[in-house]
Formats: structure tokens, sequence, C-alpha cells
């Protein structure tokens, strides 16, 4: 069995459970009557063709369907009376583009029913009122209408974006198996229906089995056309529709549109295995309950939206006031792992920073997310964020991990750092139930038309809509861009709170020089005073003194002396933290003679073998402080050797990788010295830091290192010491160039 899309509202039929007529306006002269006519008026067809309603009805009926009609209030519906007054109808008016169409069905038969009806809509919209959750909502609706109309089945179905119904809230005969959570494919409903449902509010089919009734004439006299019957209550009953609801064992069908927004956002369907008339009053109670359900559906699901995202930007705040009290960004944002994740409901994440990435939860391997990253950044659109639940659809290469991420969302925090973090969502089919196998609903003619074949079977068939993830809500979306903002802003602050930290530094470095060059300059006075009382009491006394007090006199004088360097160590050393740099572009060619001019002559012993491999540069710097730099640094060569043959090597590296950067040459003193072992090569850069005893390799105080260092640094390079116990050291300093 299968029927073509085009002819759902033309079938130029009724159902038989009331009559229809088609009259022309204003004159109301009846031009089309259903042939069942005599059934419910006792009046051929023929006699009523070509007469006024007048002849049909009361004037009082007539009367109040011309008032409807000009009112123009085509839905409400009337008590009408015939014209002998011994029937009575539930009358529909609509008005048509060239006349009216009437509808009539029995009346019920006493008044009683109406306030009935009245009290259980009071009733059952004063319960659902209460009701928060959209769930509960909907359930307790399907349980009250089953209630009023005594249905074996009431469902309540949901469309998805794709106008696949999923059922939500069922209430049903106990000995009937549930069809809650199960989900129908969109082909179930064709977008005709779809559309005929979204008009009409309530379809009623008390038997779909009964006969179908014509019109005569079927086709209307004025318009020469087959009559629109979308707006008709009593419209016919189209044969797939039948079999589909056959198949299920169902005989009678009540089917109240849910709209929200002006898109059919559901229905309420009520099957009853056997045949099943239910009287206009309680039909027009369903369909207010249908419409007070539509609107509530915006309070309710637009409450259940609000939850959600109350609850997210909870955790949000919640998530950014941790990161922002710690020092490792990565290990906040993913300990505890689920945070993360729940932030915007993903399964797995990935935290991407500079070249480390960090994988939490269900996610595709490392490598793969890599990829990702890299195909991601070619894609257009916001800078900040990407986000998709069809990824192996835009990306191919995702198809081997769809069970992890067939929904990404992917935030960039920093273009140029390459900060990211990445969530990803499964692929659904786990979680679809078709009712049946949807595919097989829809059949593609030889001639192209589509046709609809009603599905045999309901069994419950696990749908493998491939490669598709729960689509990002925007408040998902939202919560990650704020993320952002906060991840920037927490970055943005620790970078002020260096830049603090440094100028602190930098203040309490300059209050501390201060304080060593006033100090070191008081105590040189009391210094010179216990040197001199010394030395005169040696001469003064010599002979009173015994040999051990004038050893111990003479011990005495020389500690003053060594104090005294100290202290000159010291004063030297602050003044250069105060001191104003005089650069000038100086040649180090010169500046090295000069050292070691000075430093050959004082010296005795053996002299060092001195090789320069290249012409030094001349750079832009304080002239006085880099001799002292070389002064220092020469002497040292000089001094911690103690092979035979001493050879000294000075000369400069290529500019390629120097430190800081490339406007820096980096000079280099190499010997063949003693060496310094690893663990003290930091420490000779401390004041007063010697590693020998005081007498040894021509004794120093310590701080000839410490100078240097500072000079360096004062000219922003850097220094360091490459070394090898017993084999020789070399010292690298970098001056801008
Ligand atoms: P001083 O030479 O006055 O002791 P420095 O600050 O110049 O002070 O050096 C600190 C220490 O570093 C020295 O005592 C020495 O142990 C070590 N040192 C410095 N230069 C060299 C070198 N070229 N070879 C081996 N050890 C060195």
């Amino acid at each position: 069995m299968s029927y073509t899309l085009e002819p759902v509202h033309f079938s130029g039929c009724i159902q038989p459970h009331g009559i229809l007529l088609v009259l022309s306006y204003p004159e109301l002269t009846i031009l089309q009557v259903s042939a069942n006519v005599w059934a419910y008026l006792g009046k051929e067809s023929q006699m009523l063709l070509g007469q006024s309603l007048h002849t049909l009805l009361d004037i009082q009926s007539v009367a109040s369907i011309q008032q409807n009609l000009e009112e123009g209030d085509s839905l409400s519906s009337l008590k009408l009376r015939t014209l002998s007054g011994d029937r009575t109808f539930d009358g529909t008016v609509h008005r048509i583009k060239q006349g009216m169409i009437l509808e009539l069905e029995p009346a019920a038969q006493t008044e009683e029913s109406f306030f009935l009806v009245h009290a259980w809509v009071k009733g059952a919209i004063a319960k659902l009122r209460k009701v928060s959750s959209l769930r509960e909502f909907l359930q307790l609706a399907a349980q009250d209408i089953r209630k009023l109309t005594d249905f074996d089945r009431v469902m309540v179905y949901q469309f998805d974006p794709q106008g696949a119904g999923a059922v939500i809230a069922e209430a049903k005969r106990d000995d009937l198996s549930p069809y809650l959570g199960l989900h129908y494919p969109a082909t179930d409903i064709p977008q005709p229906v779809r559309e005929l449902y979204k008009r009409g509010l309530l379809r009623f089919i008390p038997n779909l089995t009964a006969p179908a009734v014509e019109l005569l004439p079927s086709v209307n006299p004025i318009t020469q056309q087959p009559l629109d019957l979308s707006p008709v209550t009593l419209r016919g009953v189209d044969p797939c529709c039948v079999t589909y609801h056959q198949n299920m064992g169902v005989a009678s069908i009540l089917v109240i549109s849910l709209v929200h927004n002006q898109q059919l956002w559901g229905l309420i369907a009520c099957h009853h295995q056997t045949p099943k008339l239910i009287a206009y009053p309680v039909r027009e109670a369903c369909e207010l309950l249908g419409q007070f359900v539509s609107v509530e559906l915006a309070n309710k699901g637009d409450r259940e939206e609000l939850d959600y995202i109350v609850k997210l930007r909870s955790l949000q705040s919640e998530f950014v006031g941790s990161i922002s009290q710690v020092d490792d960004l990565k290990e906040a944002l993913v300990n505890p792992a689920l945070r993360l994740l729940d932030l915007v409901s993903a399964q797995g994440a990935a935290v991407c920073l500079e070249n480390k990435i960090t994988l939490v939860g269900v996610t595709p391997t490392l490598e793969q997310v890599r990829t990702l990253i890299q195909w991601a950044d070619t894609q257009p659109g916001n800078e900040a964020l990407f986000h998709t639940n069809l990824l192996p659809k835009l990306y191919p290469e995702a198809e081997t991990f769809q069970n992890q991420a067939s929904g990404l969302l992917l935030l960039r925090i920093s273009q140029v750092r390459r900060y990211y973090i990445l969530w990803f969502r499964p692929e659904v089919v786990q979680t679809v139930n078709w009712a049946g196998n949807p595919h097989a609903a829809m059949r593609m003619e030889a001639d192209g038309s589509v046709t609809l074949s009603p599905r045999t079977s309901f069994i419950q068939w696990q749908e493998t809509v491939r490669a598709t993830s729960l689509p990002w809500k925007a408040c998902e979306l939202e919560n990650a861009l704020d993320l952002r903002s906060a991840i920037v802003g927490i970055v943005l602050n620790k970078a002020d709170e260096l830049a603090r930290m440094n100028q602190e530094l930098k203040r309490s470095n300059q209050e501390l020089d201060s304080f060593a060059y006033a100090a070191s300059h008081d105590l040189k006075e009391p210094l010179r005073g216990i040197h001199n009382f010394s030395t005169l009491l040696l001469k003064g006394y010599e002979s009173v003194l015994d040999d051990v007090g004038k050893a111990r006199l003479q011990t005495l004088i020389r500690l003053t002396r060594r104090m005294e360097s100290l202290i000159d160590a010291l004063l030297k050393f602050s003044r250069l933290g105060q001191a104003e740099l005089y650069l000038v572009p100086t040649d180090i060619n010169q500046l090295v003679n000069r050292v070691l001019e000075d430093l050959l002559v004082s010296r005795q012993e053996v002299q060092p073998e001195i090789c320069i491999p290249r012409s030094l540069p001349t750079v832009n710097c304080d002239p006085i402080l880099v001799l002292e730099v070389f002064t220092n640094l020469l002497s040292n060569a000089f001094k911690y050797n103690d092979k035979p043959f001493q050879s000294i090597e000075i000369g400069y590296l290529d500019t390629e990788g120097s430190i800081p950067d490339s406007s820096y040459i980096t000079f280099y003193i190499k010997d063949n010295g003693i060496g310094i072992r690893e663990r003290h090569l930091e420490i000779i850069f401390r004041l007063f830091k010697r590693l020998h005893e005081q007498n040894l390799y021509g004794g120093g105080t310590g701080a000839g290192l410490t100078i240097a260092k500072k000079i360096i640094e004062r000219h922003g390079g850097q220094i360091w010491v490459e070394s090898t116990v017993g084999l020789g050291s070399i010292f690298y300093f970098s001056l801008k160039s």
C-alpha cells in the first residue's frame, strides 16, 4: 500500500460521523453536500442542492452562522437546530474564498456534559500549573487526557529539528506495552500532514476503517475545483494513515497539535484499539488543554533551559575562581577533570598550551587531536570558537574516532601563544531507538515521485544516525567564550603582578645598594682607626711585648687589611647599582690589550700563551666598567691555573642563538686551568664566595665575579660559565652590539 504526498487534503471525502455542506456566501445557497445527509437530516442530497440554508436550519441557527462569519471566527463551534426543531448539531463554520463550509455533528445528548467537561478543564489546568519540570508536566497532561477521553493510550511526541519524533510522555492501559522512549523517524509524519497539524489544532478519527463519504457533486460548481478540505475536522482519512495505524493495532485516533513559536513542537496522540466516538465538548476540552500545554511549553521549556543555564553559570564561576588562585594553568584546568567537562556537558576534553596537550575523559589520541587543531585553524568562522556536531562529515579523518568525537567545540584562548581548549561529544547513535526502520517508509517511484509506504513493523530498531553528536547549545558556547575571557584576564593579571614584583625588586635592590654603600663607607673610618692603633702599638711597644703578643698584633693588622679590601669591594659593588652607565662605542681589542698589559707586567711566574683567534668587535658599552669585567675574568684565568703550560683564548661567538637575542654579542674567555665543579658553577657569582682557602691561588675577596655579573646585567647582558674540573673553564658574557 502506498500513496503519493499530493492529495492528503484534496481527497474529496469526509468521515461518516458528521455531514458537510458547502454554501455560497452571502446567499447561503447549498452548493455541495456530503452523501450521508439522509442519515442525519432525513433528506436526500439532491433535495438540498440549490436550496437556501433557511430551508434546513431554524432562523436563530442561520443568524448565528451569519454572525460567526461576519466576525470571522471560523473556529468557534455553534449549537444548531433543524427547521423542524427535532435535531440539534454541533456546527463548525469555515469561511472559504467562494463561500463557506458548514460541518455538522449530532450534538451531545445532555447539557450536563458541557459542565462536567468545563470542570475537568479547570481542574486539569490548575494541576498542571503546579508542575515545574517539562517532562512531569507533559506526563500529567497525558494522564489527564486519558482520564477524560478513556483512550487506551495517550502519548506526547516531541519533534527534533529534523522532524523525527520521540515519545516523551505516555499514559496507557496497563496491559499494553510501552512506547515511552521510542523514537520515530521524520518520514512517519510527512511534511504535508505536518502542515495540516500545524494549522488545525485537533484531528479526530473515531473509526479508521469507516467507509469514507463523498461530496456531491465532487467538484465545487463555482470554482470547478475539488474542495480543499484542510481546515475541515471531518476531513477523510488517507489510506496510508489507516494502514500505519492498523499496523499498530489502532482503530481510532485523536491527535492534538502542540505549536510553539509557530512551529509544530510535538503532538499529543491518543490511540484506541476499537472505534471510539468522542463527544464534541470533550474534544473541545482536549483542544483547549492542548492550547494551554502549547502556551506553557514556552514557560516550562524556558525554565528548564534557565535551570541549566544557571547550573552552567555557577559551575563556571566556581571554575574561574579556582583557576585564578593557582600558578599552573594547565593543572588548574584539568584537575578535577570532570569540572572541565561539565562546563559544556562534554564527555572529553583536550587542553593545549603551546605544544603540550593534556587529554581528559573520552577523547581521540594525542596525534589525532594535534592534526584536528591544525585542520580547525583552517576553517572559516569565529576566531575564538569553532563548533560542530557533525565533525566526521566536515573532516573525514574524524570517522576513525567518531565514537569519541562526533561533536567538537574548539576554543582559541590565544592565537599568538597557541592556547586551545577542545571539548568532545561522542556520536549519539547509542541513544536512539527508532520505532521501526525509517528508511523503509519512503520509496522513490520509477517516475521520480516519492511514495510513502507505511511500515509494517513496530519492532524496536536501532537506527544508525552515524557520526552525529548532540548539538552544542547556545548557553554552552557562551560558557566557553566566557571561560576564554576569564583565562585571558587571569593570564594578563599574572603578567601585571610580575611586572609589579619586578619594580618592587628593583626598588628594594636600590635601597640595599645605598644601604651597603653607606654602611661600608661608615665602616672604613673605625677600621682605619683599629689599623693605625695596632701599627702604633706594634712599633711603640715592641720592647715590652713578647713574641706571642707581637704575632697577635700582626694578625690583627693583617685582618684589618683584609677587612678593608672586603669593604672596598662592597663599596664598589654597591656603587655599581647607583652609578649611571656611560655608553660609548668601544673597541674591545684595545680594551683587552690594556688589561693584558697590566696583568702581564705584574706577573713574574709562568707567562700564559694568549690567543685571540679573530679581531674583537666594537660594542656600545661603558668602557670603564667593561674593562673591570675583562680584568676580573682574565686575572682569574691567570690565577686559577696550576699547569706548566698555560693558555688563554679570548674571542666571541657568532650572533646566531645569542642570549638574550641576536642583537647581543657573546664574548668568551677560555683557560686550561683548574676548572670548577658543576655544583659550584652558580655560587661562584655570589658576593664573597671563594672556593679556596684565603692564601691559595693568589688570594682574593670573592667579589670579582659578582661585580662582573652586575656590570654585565646592567648592560642588559648575561654571564655564565662552562667548566670541566682539571681541564679548564670558559666564561661567557653577552653585550649589546
Ligand atoms: P676571587 O677570585 O677574588 O676569589 P671571584 O669572584 O673572581 O673571586 O671568583 C670566585 C671564585 O670562583 C674563585 O674563588 C674561584 O674559586 C672560582 N673561579 C673564578 N674564576 C675561575 C677560573 N677561571 N677557574 C677556576 N675557578 C675560578
